[in-house]
């Protein structure tokens, strides 16, 4: 068993910079991350044998990853933690098996899952997450289909479908839960990052000269395989993301990429049973923080989209306050030098994340889209619980997440409820007067956090191994 001060978990942006801000102050520093290469969502590297896709992300990545390795900072990749206790001791699986790191402070960087809004037919295979769309793109070099359909709110939209269309795909259409004037809207936070804008309206531009259709205020109502293909429907919707009457309309496409934002990942800072507390504008429940990462929990730190959704430029200079925030608690050298180092930090963390909110804001989940779920479309697709045993259990008296957990095994899945906790939450939450995500809760972390195997956890050992005890004397 290895020994640091500090175990940062995640390589992305806030991870790799909370990592170097400590180690730069002097302290060892293990970082973990279950993917081959630090960059984490964002800085993706391309999978050994893929080509790189190119581009300012893959550029930064390169960077990022540069400095990380000369950091001094003893990097684990490919390591997927599944258990931390509250001694800050960490499990993980890696390409040797189980291992154990001890530290005595932890940062929790670890990044978004991604949010669908469950419609008949999400489970349909060749429905994929947008953010997974970019995965593919950006670490295999691989179209998410020849034909695609892009569908939800935020960014990511327009992200994958120009890169769809630049790596040579045809993308049919484009259904944005948000109108124009949504957009509009996020213009004044984003003049502060011009680099953003420019991004932003080279994809918008890629996407008009290819003549893809764009329908504003749209949501996917419907997707049903048709023979080879997916056939979507369409329906308008208004603000709150809920179908209305309107003319509908149908997609044919052989993939459908579609996400409705991102929630933070806390199965950590839950696990370890710091305070928390929700936020629709940071995309859901997150850990009570100051700052500067700090929990409510001794020696633990939040950092990055895991602490609320800032985006990526936000989660750098979040991580590096983590990073220095541990360091001084830690009692690392030279306190002044550090402190004058978070205050430039903390302004330059608020300046990135002003764009990062209103990215945020586009994507935050729309209560009429919740509604309008039908009874029959599954919400866990790990345990296959539908929107209609949800309702139930309510009326049988299951008021908060984790007793709906054990009436109907919602969220007790290989993903834990990564994927259905906070659609499940905002079902239950809705029936109450107050629509109280506070008052429904979320659900309890527990291990393992990342699915692990027997072969693992028990290593190499036969039989003659397993110590057989002395019958005891009568
Ligand atoms: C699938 C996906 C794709 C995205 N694509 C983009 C994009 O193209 N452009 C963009 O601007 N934003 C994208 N985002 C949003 C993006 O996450 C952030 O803005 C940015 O990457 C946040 O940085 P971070 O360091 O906070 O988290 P991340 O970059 O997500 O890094 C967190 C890291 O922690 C690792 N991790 C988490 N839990 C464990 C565990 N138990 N064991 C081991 N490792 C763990 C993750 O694998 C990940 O590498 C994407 C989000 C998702 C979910």
């Amino acid at each position: 068993m290895s020994e640091f001060d500090v175990a940062v978990l995640g390589g992305g942006p806030a991870g790799a910079h909370a990592a170097m801000a400590a180690a730069a102050a002097g302290l060892s520093v293990a970082l973990f991350d279950e993917n081959p290469a630090a960059g984490g969502q964002v800085y993706r590297a391309p999978v050994e044998g893929a080509a790189a896709s190119g581009g300012a992300d893959q550029e930064a990545g390169n960077t990022l990853r540069r400095e990380l390795a000369a950091s001094g900072v003893t990097t684990f990749f490919g390591h997927s933690v599944w258990a931390v206790t509250g001694d800050y001791r960490i499990d993980a699986t890696g390409p040797h098996g189980a291992a154990h790191y001890t530290a005595r402070a932890l940062i929790a960087a670890a990044g978004t899952t991604e949010r669908v809004v469950p419609f008949e037919g999400w489970t349909t295979p060749g429905v994929i997450g947008l953010a997974a769309a970019t995965i593919l793109l950006k670490s295999q070099h691989m179209l998410p289909g020849q034909s695609t359909l892009v569908a939800g709110c935020g960014p990511l939209l327009a992200a994958v479908a120009a890169k769809t269309i630049e790596g040579g795909g045809r993308v049919e259409a484009i259904a944005d839960l948000a109108g124009i004037g949504d957009w509009l809207r996020t213009v004044p936070a984003l003049l502060a990052r011009p680099d953003l804008l420019r991004q932003g309206l080279r994809w918008w531009n890629t996407i008009r000269r290819a003549g893809t259709r764009r329908y504003a205020r749209h949501t996917i109502v419907r997707v049903e395989a048709a023979g080879a293909q997916l056939r979507a429907t369409l329906a308008p919707c208004d603000a709150s993301g809920r179908p209305v009457e309107g003319k509908r309309k149908t997609v044919m496409a052989d993939c459908v990429a579609v996400g409705h934002g991102l929630t933070p990942s806390t199965e950590v800072t839950r696990l370890l049973r710091a305070q928390h507390r929700y936020s629709r504008e940071a995309g859901g429940w997150i850990a009570v923080a100051d700052q500067d990462g700090r929990t409510s929990r001794p020696r633990l730190y939040v950092a990055g989209d895991g602490a609320g959704i800032a985006g990526a430029a936000a989660a750098a200079k979040h991580g590096t306050l983590a990073g220095l925030a541990c360091a001084l608690d830690l009692g690392a050298q030279a306190p002044a030098r550090l402190q004058s180092l978070v205050e430039t930090a903390r302004d330059e963390f608020l300046q990135a994340a002003r764009a990062g909110h209103a990215m945020a804001n586009l994507m935050a989940l729309r209560p009429g889209h919740v509604d309008s779920i039908g009874p029959s479309t599954i919400v866990c697709r790990c345990e296959d619980v539908t929107r209609a045993e949800i309702d139930a259990a309510f009326d049988s008296g299951a008021h908060d997440v984790n007793q709906l957990k054990a009436w109907t095994r919602c969220g007790m899945g290989p993903c834990q409820g990564r994927t259905c906790g906070d659609i499940a939450g905002e079902l239950l939450a809705r029936h109450a007067a107050d629509a109280s995500r506070e008052r429904v809760g979320c659900f309890s972390a527990r291990t393992p956090l990342r699915p692990v195997t027997v072969e693992a956890l028990s290593g190499d050992y036969t039989y003659d191994s397993i110590p057989i005890p002395k019958a005891a004397p009568l």
